[in-house]
């Protein structure tokens, strides 16, 4: 999910920026539904199931992400797949009765039709982002309050890095760091509404009408996966959607992209009441072929998933060139709103699927 931050220009921004990549790494350690029945410490889960999806893409038993490397610089890394897309976001009990219904079924008795089932891969999604977003408020969090006090070493300590002096990074702090905390906040009471609306829908089990998914279907060999929320604002062909600001309602969308034995199920669920505004993106995917329809959607895992995975099988095929505009493009569009056509065409749903002569400058 993208948040209003300015682009870098100069060295603070270069921290700055490097600061809003390390909040990933920070960690939230409560579990996510809280009660008397939690079994102790938060453990361990996967927001993409290892043993069906990840195994699907992965070679060798590992996986491409991406990640923030020293200089908070973000690059396409391989990873175990024990390893990819997990978050400690619940305790044991509550990962096991929560998601028992998805997790231990025949993956071919799967009825992608049903609500319910739906409702608990979007779930886990937006538990995932809950997590990753809280997590980043106890960062950010931090950071405000080694500022605040003056407390040079904490700082250090807290963003791991010894050249940091709160004289130099502190005027930055005050006009865009504060600014950030108080959007991350704002963006977390969103996520929480959502992951209640869906947890109380599942626990009762009634009103399932509340949340609607579009199901697409790419019928291509499995290489992608990601489970995100985002927040579009145009659509692909630049028709505007929303603004993201502190005061107008936004609609989230939460995105799962499932590969299959022999496709990609992709999945975007929304609140009933976001289907006139969501209308102009669904209305344009529901337009184009599936050759454009895998760019889109590829487009769309580059601008807004940080929790994507792909597989080495379509990775080590790209040449440098290639490899270089993913990073890139991937780096941007965490701190900066960018255009769909400025997005080259990497299509990630093909490991030959690439059209980098249209790339628009
Ligand atoms: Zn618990």
């Amino acid at each position: 999910m993208a948040s209003q931050t300015p682009k870098s220009t100069n060295n603070q921004a270069r921290v700055f920026s490097k600061l809003l990549r390390f909040q990933k790494n920070n960690q939230f350690t409560e579990c996510l539904f809280k009660s008397g029945r939690c079994s102790g410490k938060v453990v361990k889960c996967h927001s993409l199931q290892n043993s069906r999806f990840l195994e699907e893409i992965s070679e060798e038993g590992h996986v491409y992400m991406p990640k923030s490397n020293q200089n908070g610089i973000v690059k396409l890394t391989k990873v175990g797949r024990k390893q990819a897309t997990i978050f400690s976001g619940f305790c044991n009990y509550h990962d096991n009765d929560t998601f028992e219904e998805i997790e231990n079924v025949n993956f071919n008795e799967i009825d992608w039709d049903n609500p319910r089932t739906l409702l608990l891969y979007s779930l886990r999604a937006i538990s995932r982002e809950n997590w990753a977003k809280k997590s980043g408020i106890s960062f950010l969090s931090k950071i405000d309050s080694c500022i605040r006090k003056d407390d040079s070493e904490s700082l250090k300590e807290t963003y791991n890095d010894d050249h940091i002096s709160i004289k130099d990074f502190s005027p930055y702090w005050t006009a865009h760091g504060r600014q950030h905390l108080k959007g991350l906040k704002k963006l977390v009471s969103r996520i929480n509404k959502i992951f209640e609306s869906i947890r109380t829908i599942l626990r009762n089990g009634k009103k399932f009408h509340l949340w609607q998914t579009k199901k697409y279907l790419l019928n291509c060999k499995p290489l992608s996966g990601a489970a995100s929320v985002f927040s579009p604002q145009k659509t692909p062909n630049g028709s505007h959607i929303q603004k993201l600001n502190l005061k107008s309602e936004v609609a989230d969308i939460i995105i799962n992209i499932l590969p299959l034995p022999s496709e990609h199920l992709i999945m975007l669920t929304y609140h009933k009441n976001h289907k006139e505004k969501l209308l102009p993106l669904f209305d344009e995917l529901d337009s184009l072929d599936s050759d454009k329809q895998e760019i889109i959607f590829s487009k769309i895992l580059i601008m807004h998933c940080e929790n994507m995975v792909l597989s080495p099988r379509i990775v080590e095929c790209w040449n440098d060139r290639t490899r270089r505009e993913f990073d890139n493009c991937f780096d941007q569009t965490i701190t900066s709103e960018v255009d769909f056509d400025k997005i080259p065409n990497i299509n990630l749903f093909r490991i030959d699927g690439n059209y980098p002569q249209a790339q628009p400058e």
